[in-house]
């Protein structure tokens, strides 16, 4: 499997939804972007896009 697909398009650090502080990547999967805030220590999950659009 891949390890981390598309990861370019991902931001390492994101505002907070709670507290307006920085929150950095933790990982990447599935198109789940997973972030810590540094402030508040909240964790967020993110996701970025649909590996799969709708219909096969
Ligand atoms: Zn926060």
């Amino acid at each position: 499997m891949t390890d981390i697909p598309e990861r370019a398009d991902i931001p390492e650090v994101i505002d907070c939804i709670d507290c307006g502080g920085r929150c950095h990547l933790l990982g990447y999967h599935g198109g789940l972007a997973t972030y810590r805030c540094e402030d508040c220590r909240d964790r967020w999950d993110v996701l970025m896009h649909d590996e799969r659009p709708d219909g096969e």
